[in-house]
């Protein structure tokens, strides 16, 4: 008992308590995140080679998106350890695609990402939305629709300030005196005073992201994407690895790096097998 508890601690990093834990593995996630009746899981996550369809590796986490999304990092610092080797571009859906998620693949790793930016502004379709402020960024600051500035600070304070929110942003406004004699106010803050804008810390990467969302190559790794589909859709139908037979994150791990290198074996063997020419010559 005492063995399994350090493991649990050990292996459970600190997300959220969930609101119901199995008795029989504590470990595993409540999830409906497959549009079915809830169940506790663990989800098996792939760093996919999409050129050949092979799986490079494979991370268990508890079902939590956030762990999810964090198993990417560990796997391409791990593949980069072992074999030396990064991709040029990481494709994935809009959960990859965080702030944080997209700066570190940016700045950090040098790599395209090939991911919807996730954007949790809204736009209301009367108003102007963020996409019509433009980012000067020789003075540091948003100009609107009507040619004025937004900025982070108006005044000098003696103890300078970061002004960076919990959610690390900072927020650009508009001059309320601006705004109050303005002819487009009522497309751009019809009831408030002034213009807010809040612009995350990691906007540059986040730029980058929406730049490379407007590419044919970003076209393709749409595509691309769903050759990922097809391997979890085989892994269930085809394998049948619906229900885990060892207890555990660390079980979870066994059978799904087992499953993966299944999945594995048969695409090399598609890949190596060329079929003999069967047709046999009849003499005329
Ligand atoms: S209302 Fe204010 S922020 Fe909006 S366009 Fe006019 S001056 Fe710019």
């Amino acid at each position: 008992m005492k063995e399994y508890l350090e493991a649990l601690e050990k292996e459970n990093p600190s997300y959220s308590v969930p609101k119901n834990i199995s008795l029989t593995d504590p470990q595993s996630r409540w999830t409906a995140a497959t549009g079915e009746r809830a169940f506790y899981a663990y989800s098996t996550n792939y760093l996919i080679d999409i050129d050949n369809n092979i799986i490079v590796d494979v991370e268990p986490t508890p079902s939590v998106r956030t762990a999810e999304v964090e198993s990417t990092q560990t796997m391409i610092e791990r593949v980069e350890e072992r074999f030396d080797i990064k991709p040029n571009r990481l494709i994935g859906d809009t959960a990859y695609g965080s702030a944080p998620m997209l700066e570190w693949l940016v700045k950090d790793k040098e790599i395209e990402p090939h991911i919807p930016v996730w954007d949790k502004s809204v736009n209301k379709p009367d108003l102007f939305s963020n996409a019509a402020f433009i980012w000067d960024k020789d003075s540091g600051c948003y100009r609107c629709p009507g040619g004025k500035t937004l900025l982070s600070r108006r005044r000098n304070f003696r103890n300078l300030r970061t002004g960076i929110t919990k959610a690390n942003t900072i927020i650009y406004r508009s001059s309320q005196l601006d705004c109050g004699t303005c002819q487009l106010k009522e497309q751009c803050c019809p009831n408030s005073l002034f213009r807010k804008i809040a612009r995350s810390i990691y906007e540059e990467s986040r730029d980058v992201a929406r730049v490379i969302a407007q590419t044919p190559e970003y076209q393709q790794s749409r595509k691309d994407r769903k050759k990922v589909e097809v391997l979890f859709a085989h892994l269930k139908r085809i394998l049948k690895l619906d229900r885990l037979r060892l207890r555990g994150l660390s079980g979870a791990r066994d059978e799904f790096l087992m499953a993966a290198t299944v999945q594995n074996l048969r695409r090399l063997a598609k890949l190596k097998y060329k079929p003999p020419d069967c047709r046999i010559a009849v003499p005329i």
